[in-house]
């Protein structure tokens, strides 16, 4: 399968340690592994999450005692810290990065959403690497996404992509807890095949961010439905993404 066209997710938990601190190495390991993308022409668009708990990071406790003004807050301060580090890290590649935040209303047919397909499109032919976010400065209730795993979706759908890959803190779906020496992980899914029931078995943590393993399930089989092949897979492991590409077994694909 040739692939021009990838979309990448990387949630905070892959982003952070156990103490909730951005971790400069895997940041740079993903960046490295969009460069060898790249110089093979295949474009990116990276979905990153990691601004509210960056935030937290410069604030500390705050007095806001609204979560959701908290959450606003948090991750207003934590954006720019966010696109400081990939700023930098994409220049040490020789590359450039763009910020595009967006709300879930952003996707209905319309204006908006033109106005985004030709952001992305102009970002890419220039070469540049998209990294998106929710604009979780404004987008409450109503206008917000479940969780990045749903933005990550609609962006590949948006685009075209070749393939999804949502980078998690475990190898993929497994079918008991992925510690537990009888699970397998399942290597290829079917969006017709009932996995569902291993999901409660194969969780390993819920950390900061709001995604958990079954709304991965429902997204990467909701994405493959739309004939795009989405992994899920551990974005701590070296090379992932580059082994993905290479159709090397790696995670769970998950195919219509
Ligand atoms: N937009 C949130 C952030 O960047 C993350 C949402 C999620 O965890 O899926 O911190």
């Amino acid at each position: 399968m040739e692939t021009k066209r990838v979309v990448i997710k990387v949630g905070t938990n892959v982003l952070t340690n156990k103490d909730n601190r951005i971790l400069g190495p895997i940041l740079r390991e993903l960046v490295r592994q969009i460069s060898v993308l790249y110089e093979r022409n295949i474009e990116t668009i990276l979905v990153s999450s990691g601004s509210a708990i960056a935030g937290k990071e410069i604030l500390g406790e705050t007095n806001i005692d609204d979560s959701s003004i908290r959450r606003q807050v948090y991750s207003s301060v934590g954006q720019p810290r966010m696109m400081r580090h990939y700023y930098s890290l994409f220049h040490d590649y020789g590359m450039r990065c763009a910020q595009v935040l967006a709300t879930k209303r952003d996707f209905d047919a319309g204006k908006h959403r033109e106005n985004m397909i030709n952001c992305y499109e102009g970002l890419l032919s220039e070469g540049v690497v998209p990294i998106a976010n929710e604009d979780d400065a404004v987008s409450l209730t109503m206008s917000m996404f479940s969780d990045n795993d749903e933005l990550a979706s609609l962006v590949a759908e948006l685009l075209d992509a070749d393939r999804l890959i949502i980078l998690s803190d475990t190898d993929g779906l497994y079918t008991g807890h992925p510690d537990d020496e009888n699970s397998k992980k399942l290597t290829e899914v079917t969006v017709d095949q009932n996995v569902e029931q291993y999901v409660q078995a194969s969780v390993k943590k819920e950390g900061e961010g709001r995604g958990g393993m079954a709304s991965k399930l429902k997204i990467a089989k909701g994405t493959a439905r739309k004939n795009i092949p989405t992994y899920i897979a551990n974005g701590k492991r070296e090379n992932v993404i580059v082994d993905i590409v290479d159709n090397k077994e790696v995670g769970t694909k998950f195919i219509h």
